[in-house]
């Protein structure tokens, strides 16, 4: 097969100047949602991209809920036609300056090599651009699309999306739509076009031991005082086993649909720089990403590593992430957890959940809508792509499949190694071509489609 002339459009409409210009104007508003000085910027943010979506035909309205900016886009072109709910979030992490190689400043759009650096540039602004010049190109070639849009663009996706899941709720009439189709996260690899269908959920559980007030001496007390670094290392390790493999069966889905499998049969998760032996017993490593749970120990603290003093640490502490597949109970994740340490004995283990939290949720692999998208890029592209039941990494999901009763399909433009959420995010830019190209054979294909083809 060979790659249709859409493809073709958008791969050179992604190496204009204009699209470099763009994605420098975007990078340059510094939309770090943890710093509430930053308000201005996500502002801003959002007048600037108004001006570009107002001129492809969009009818645009910025929305407050709770305190949150949304920004909602509207494009109709007819009643009868479907209509997809795109989405992207114009925030960032911390821009981390003064941590990037030689110097690079996050807030300016910079190209070393093939690669183009930029806080934003993977996540979420480079591929929000993507999609917009896809957009772009098929109305160039084509005057219309076949579909009506609706954009919904949210300023707090790095902070746990305060206010998101009320405002969709608030505005199902709004929202109405047939597929929700966006792009955030990474692909399996840079050089392969992916589409995923869901995200896992996560948790963080705060654990804390604590037998007295001050530190005792070592030697003094030594082998006669419980230690409470020693009691929380023997707790953490009854979470796995010496593999990683989850002991709480309230963590995992319990099985994989064989449809999941079947899906991620024959894909090795990117760069190799996986540990074979590590995690669940019987399944591959793409089913450990993509179909199961898993645990980290994300910190520990006890005493004072920085200076070590011989003495017995009155206190320890750990956090617990939980990645759960989609598939796993939501309600009751911290009760089990309460259980399995009451029987291992650690009963005196104070338990707090911490930070924002994730719901899991897909679309089952079968579904039209999954096909539609996968059929778009296998014959606009000639190669099929990688379709992954669910994202190993946590997107609001849920909200558009449980809460908007949408199905829900991910066409993401970045990749594994692109330092999101630290200092030296970049993208390729073949990358950003190839997307661009592969999200206009997409959006291209929606014309003639009707609505009761996606659902
Ligand atoms: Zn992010």
């Amino acid at each position: 097969m060979t790659r249709s002339s859409l493809y073709s459009a958008g791969a050179a409409a992604a190496r204009t100047p204009q699209f470099r210009q763009r994605l420098g104007d975007l990078i340059a508003y510094q939309t770090d949602a943890t710093d509430p000085a930053s308000a201005p910027q996500l502002a801003a943010f959002l007048s600037h991209v108004t001006g570009w979506l107002t001129a492809l035909g969009f009818t645009c309205d910025v929305h407050d809920c709770e305190g949150h900016s949304f920004l909602v886009a509207k494009r109709h072109e007819g009643a009868d036609l479907p209509t997809i709910l795109s989405y992207s979030h114009g925030d960032v992490v911390p821009g981390m300056a003064g941590r990037w190689r030689d110097g690079l400043d996050p807030w300016a759009l910079t190209e070393v090599g093939d690669d183009w650096f930029g806080r934003g540039i993977a996540d979420n602004k480079g591929q929000f651009l993507v999609n917009l010049t896809a957009l772009e190109t098929v109305l160039a070639q084509r005057g219309s699309l076949g579909a009506n849009v609706t954009w919904l663009i949210e300023m707090g996706e790095e902070v746990g999306s305060p206010g998101l899941a009320e405002f969709c709720n608030h505005n199902r009439a709004l929202l109405d739509a047939d597929l929700l189709l966006a792009s955030d996260g990474p692909r399996m690899d840079a050089g392969r076009p992916t589409v995923f269908l869901g995200a896992r959920g996560a948790a963080t559980f705060r654990l804390d031991l604590e037998h007295r007030i001050a530190g005792r001496h070592s030697g003094n007390f030594g082998g006669a005082l419980r230690n409470p670094a020693l009691e929380m290392a023997h707790a953490l390790a009854c979470i796995t086993d010496r593999s990683g493999a989850l002991q709480i069966a309230e963590w995992t889905p319990g099985t994989i649909p064989d449809a999941t499998r079947e899906a991620l049969t024959g894909l090795t998760p990117a760069g190799g720089a996986i540990d074979a032996d590590w995690g669940a017993e019987g399944l591959t490593p793409a089913e450990r990403i993509h179909a199961w749970s898993s645990a980290e120990v994300l910190a520990m603290h006890a005493g004072d590593p920085p200076a070590p003093v011989n003495a017995i640490p009155p206190r320890a502490s750990a956090w617990v992430q939980l990645r759960f597949a989609p598939g796993t109970k939501a309600a009751g994740l911290a009760e089990a957890l309460r259980k399995h340490l009451d029987i291992h004995g650690f009963t005196d283990i104070k338990i707090t959940q911490e930070g924002p939290s994730f719901a899991a949720s897909q679309t089952p692999v079968g579904h039209p809508a999954a096909q539609f998208v996968t059929q778009a890029i296998t014959e606009g592209t000639g190669t099929a792509p990688v379709v992954l039941p669910s994202l190993g990494g946590s997107l609001p999901n849920d909200i558009f499949r449980d809460g908007l009763g949408l199905p829900t399909v991910w066409v993401p433009h970045s990749f594994p190694g692109c330092s999101q959420h630290a200092p030296d995010e970049h993208l390729p830019k073949r990358l950003l071509q190839d997307a661009t190209g592969v999200m206009s054979v997409v959006l291209g294909a929606l014309a003639g489609t009707r609505p009761e083809d996606l659902r």
